[in-house]
């Protein structure tokens, strides 16, 4: 695949050439948070600020609120309306490495059993121009789970900072043809690459926080029943939520109807295993104690997604650690995880 490179000053010339097909999503500073937002087609500044965003991409795909299909009754009864199945042409501009693995890990939920069309058909449309990180944070862990700053794994064009330049390097096709399609880029020669191998090297080491996931999986099968554990675990969490609803690989959504004079709606919103009301509406929530719902949250990621799909569920994006209001810290909670056989011995 083409390796190009781009000076930073024709970045927003880049943009707005790609711009004629896609909306472009750009990290932007809204209501105290980081997200994703259209770009204005002009500021390129967040590359001075940027590390990661606070409320991570799957809100493009999976969208914190999300009108399904609307109805109305009339005196023949009710009638549904065509749901709204949008494929929009979004490319995401800037998207860390852990966050693109987060869309493939969500990618088997959303395509598993049940096809769920409402995000398959906003993925199906969607490029992602990937930027390795150079500045993780010290809540990072992605290292430790096979992943990097600059994972190209689940890009379609990676980009590497390299000083006044980036380096540009197609993935897929489609990162091949948005390459091809621009005037902007020229050829990155040794000297680019061997920048971009430095600075690939540099923010590797700068994650320092590790963990040990080897048997992770067994680990937390023989400890599931340990409440003395889960109970230590869960003391300070005040189940506000946060660390799911901002986790990029969290999906679980609630769906409503509203139903006003003669004419309603039925949309799904975000919702969270970590809520005392969680399920609470069709039946009993079954995980009623607090430490057996910040068990779920750890468990989903580490014990039933290897379970299911066979492959962790979290990206080491240590969002859920960050920001915490209480300083809750999953690494914690899976290193401090008792041994196998001191588990088993208590059952
Ligand atoms: S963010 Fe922290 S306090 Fe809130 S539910 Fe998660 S662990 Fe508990
Ligand atoms: S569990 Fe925490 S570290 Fe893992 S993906 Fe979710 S927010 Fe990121």
């Amino acid at each position: 695949m083409k390796k190009h490179k781009i000076k930073k000053r024709d970045l927003a010339k880049l943009l707005s050439e790609w711009s004629n097909e896609f909306t472009i999503l750009t990290p932007s500073r809204a209501e105290g948070a980081t997200k994703w937002t259209k770009w204005d087609g002009v500021d390129t500044t967040f590359l001075d600020w940027y590390r990661n965003t606070t409320v991570p991409p799957k809100a493009l795909f999976l969208p914190a609120m999300e009108e399904m299909f609307s109805f109305h009754r009339d005196k023949e009864g009710y009638h549904i309306e065509a749901p709204l199945l949008d494929t929009p042409k979004q490319l995401v501009f800037g998207i860390r490495p852990c966050d693109a693995r987060s869309l493939a890990l969500l990618d088997m939920t959303f395509r598993d059993a049940y096809e769920d069309p409402y995000y398959l058909a906003k993925r199906e449309g969607a490029v992602l121009v990937g930027l390795a990180c150079t500045r993780p944070y010290d809540s990072c862990f992605c290292t430790s789970l096979g992943s990097s700053p600059d994972d190209s794994s689940h890009v379609d064009l990676l980009l590497t900072d390299i000083g006044d330049e980036f380096l540009m390097e197609a993935i897929t096709d489609k990162g091949n043809k948005l390459l091809t399609s621009t005037s902007f880029t020229e050829t990155a020669g040794k000297a680019a690459e061997t920048r971009a191998k430095e600075s690939k090297e540099t923010a590797y080491r700068k994650v320092t926080r590790k963990i040990n996931v080897e048997g992770v999986k067994d680990r937390l099968l023989s400890c599931f029943d340990n409440k003395d554990y889960w109970e230590k675990v869960a003391l300070k969490c005040i189940s506000c939520g946060i660390c799911t609803f901002l986790c990029p690989t969290c999906y679980c959504f609630d769906i409503n109807d509203e139903f006003i004079k003669n004419h309603g709606e039925r949309f799904r919103n975000w919702d969270s295993c970590a809520f005392p009301l969680y399920t609470k509406m069709p039946v009993e929530n079954p995980r009623p104690e607090k430490w057996q719902r910040l068990r779920q949250k750890v468990c989903h990621k580490y014990e039933f997604y290897p379970m299911n799909f066979d492959v962790i569920g979290c990206t080491g994006c240590g969002r859920c650690i960050r920001l915490c209001p209480v300083n809750w810290d999953i690494t914690l909670a899976l290193t401090n995880l008792p041994a196998k056989a001191e588990c088993e011995q208590e059952k």
